[in-house]
């Protein structure tokens, strides 16, 4: 091989070729590295690896050959044809761990301390909104909650809460798909000289950068999208700093121990080869069926960010590609209707989670959100008739023939 440089022009190339150089034994694709420990040729090569003076692996918990590959290919995607501030190519680091809750821990934990505050808003994945508002909390570190999509409200929570520290965005954001501006909330965060935090879980690399803009991080849960498959749960924290990445992020994250596995590891790489595949297909899919949805008599309303009339379509057409996979819609009879709708499906899958290549859906007044008071559900928008939908990639008559018989159902 010529060691000429070689730009690569798609993302897709990027998702397949980024993580996958030099394997052992000629191996095409990347072994599982089913090891916990990694030896050393004699004590000096120990005593160098752990004083950081020599590259390679010590401990499954600090790092494995087969995370290292997902880790970059992740970094590669969400740095896909961006530029530092000197104009070179963005520097990503990546750090694979257990779960997208386990990435969020890291995340918070270590640039957050008791009496310090986070700034986020309403309509969030159910496991954060519980993170911040209980463990969080019971650190000693305040959750302060304010609609990010109204940027006056926004600077009020910054200029108002001195021991604010950190603005954590998640967007799309479940159920109601709200999109919050993350050019625009960055800008002001960083004028109160804050951190800033993007999940970027509905959207994937392919649809939405949050790194063009003036953001710090990025989370993932990679059991969604970038996965693909439904095979495995794991997260990843991406971030900017790479100095800060590899001390004290790298610090914090083996010492909470959220780190990833080989197997899943390897499931997440295959994966994500298809992302801008199926991101196509999962997003075409989708305006199709919110079209449909749109028409149709039993539904009362339909929340998708590639409709015009979403609240958040402007924000959406700004910083996404495509609107995305994710819908939600409410049927106009209720929780009966609800369950019986979902019940009469015969194609679609039964299911909370997301970003499988099948129609995941899910009624969240009696799934997901089943323990939570009504009276708290309808302020966040979750009502008794509401239908979360995650569109898969089967051919779109199937999806809609499939809808189409449940609700005559009704
Ligand atoms: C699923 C999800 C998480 C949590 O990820 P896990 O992999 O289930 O731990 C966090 N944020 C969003 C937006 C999610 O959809």
């Amino acid at each position: 091989m010529s060691n000429k440089h070689f730009t690569l022009k798609g993302i897709s190339s990027a998702a397949i070729h980024s993580g996958s150089q030099g394997f052992p034994e000629s191996s095409h694709l990347s072994p599982i590295y089913a090891t916990s420990t990694f030896t050393f040729d004699d004590a000096d090569q120990g005593m160098r690896r752990f004083a950081g003076k020599e590259e390679g692996y010590i401990y499954s918990r600090w790092g494995n050959p087969t995370f290292t590959v997902a880790e970059k290919t992740i970094a590669a995607l969400e740095a896909f044809n961006l530029k530092d501030k000197n104009g070179s190519p963005l520097q990503l680091k990546a750090m694979l761990h257990a779960s997208g809750q386990a990435a969020l821990s890291s995340l918070f934990l270590c640039n957050l301390k008791a009496g310090d505050k986070i700034l986020s808003h309403f309509s969030l994945y159910g496991g954060t909104h519980e993170l911040l508002h209980k463990v969080l909390h019971q650190s000693g570190i305040e959750p302060v909650i304010a609609d990010l999509r109204d940027l006056n409200k926004a600077e009020e929570a910054m200029k108002n809460n001195a021991e604010l520290r950190m603005v954590h965005i998640e967007t799309p954001a479940n159920p109601t798909i709200q999109c919050v501006d993350i050019e625009a909330v960055a800008k002001l965060a960083k004028k109160y000289n804050l951190i800033v935090s993007v999940d970027n879980t509905f959207a994937t690399p392919y649809l939405q950068q949050p790194f063009k803009y003036d953001v710090d991080f990025v989370i993932h849960s990679t059991t969604k999208f970038l996965n693909g498959h439904g095979t495995a749960i794991g997260g990843v924290l991406l971030g900017r700093d790479i100095e800060l990445m590899n001390t004290r992020m790298t610090k914090w994250h083996r010492l909470l121990g959220g780190n990833s596995n080989p197997f899943d590891a390897f499931l997440l790489t295959t994966g994500m080869k298809t992302l801008e595949l199926r991101m196509e297909r999962h997003c075409s899919n989708a305006f199709a069926v919110a079209d449909f949805l749109c028409g149709h008599k039993a539904i009362a309303h339909v929340n998708y960010n590639g409709l015009s009339m979403h609240p958040d379509f402007a924000t959406a057409q700004k910083q996404m590609k495509h609107p995305g996979a994710m819908l939600s819609f409410e049927l106009k009879q209720g929780l009966e209707a609800g369950k019986k709708f979902i019940d009469s499906l015969q194609m679609c899958t039964r299911a909370v989670s997301l970003g499988t290549v099948d129609t995941l859906i899910s009624h969240p007044a009696s799934m997901s959100h089943f323990g939570v008071s009504r009276e708290e559900r309808l302020q966040f928008g979750i009502t008794d008739g509401l239908i979360r939908m995650s569109t898969g990639i089967e051919n779109i008559e199937d999806i809609l023939a499939d809808l189409d018989q449940s609700l005559e159902e009704l």
